[in-house]
């Protein structure tokens, strides 16, 4: 898609407008100034250097992640409603894309992946956990190329959100190190928990003694494939797990469901 550039001139009001002659433009108070254009509430900032083209990229992304699915759908209208609003940059670095719970930055690594759907709801999910989680995830993160402790957790909860939400093409065991009976297996889980993709598992571990059960019951299976892909050889994710309170899970799917208003 091709944008429009917007320029205004910025020029001195009185007559014989030296504006007028072209041969002026871009020198003294005939600068060329780029007006701020309306930016989504969701952008806080777009980097320096993006194209035209790249901004706009970017703002029909945020502006799909209104209504690409009912996850993306709750997690921007929490994110807008809360006043929480992120950096996005389109430049080289890790994979097809990063988000940064340190400066709240999303960093798409080429213009496609920045348009890629499924690679930006990565990525958002990323952002929800930040959020959903006490202290923020920035204290599982990676620094100087070693994991924290935690750092599996929040991988391997981010894979099951998405296997849950994208049902039919699961990736947490689709690792090459991991077994068929291991991929089965979790295929079979993924599965129970949401009625054959039809459902979200809805979970309250302070609610009634059935709630409590079935919640315990959701957490073992959940810990024992933790522990299964963490120890998946040549799984670049794994680092110490710390077992935690899959939380942005429990709060995405205890509020919303397969389809949505
Ligand atoms: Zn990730």
């Amino acid at each position: 898609m091709i944008s429009e550039t917007i320029v205004d001139m910025i020029c001195p009001s009185d007559p014989g407008d030296p504006c007028a002659d072209p041969a002026n433009f871009g020198t003294g108070d005939c600068e060329i100034v780029e007006p701020e254009i309306d930016l989504d509430p969701l952008i806080k900032n777009l980097c320096d250097g993006l194209s035209e083209a790249q901004k706009t990229i970017i703002q029909n992304t945020v502006n799909s992640l209104k209504d690409y699915d009912c996850a993306t759908k709750y997690m921007y209208n929490h994110f807008v409603n809360n006043n929480k609003s992120f950096n996005f940059c389109i430049s080289p670095g890790q994979g097809s894309g990063t988000y940064s719970p340190t400066t709240k930055t999303f960093n798409f690594t080429s213009d496609v992946a920045a348009g890629n759907m499924y690679v930006v709801e990565h990525e958002f999910i990323h952002a929800f956990q930040d959020d959903s989680h006490p202290g923020g995830t920035g204290q599982y993160g990676i620094i100087n190329s070693n994991p924290n402790a935690g750092f599996v957790d929040i991988e391997f909860e981010q894979a099951v959100m998405n296997d849950m939400i994208n049902y039919g093409s699961t990736i947490a065991f689709d690792l090459s190190g991991a077994t068929q009976a291991q991929r089965d297996a979790y295929l079979l889980w993924i599965k129970q928990v949401t009625t054959n993709g039809t459902s979200y598992p809805k979970l309250n571990p302070n609610g009634t003694a059935t709630e409590i059960a079935a919640y315990n019951t959701f957490m073992s299976s959940y810990n024992s494939f933790l522990s299964a892909y963490n120890a998946i050889p040549g799984n670049t994710n794994h680092s110490a797990a710390l077992n935690l309170s899959p939380q942005a899970l429990i709060k995405l799917f205890n509020n919303i469901n397969k389809n949505c208003p």
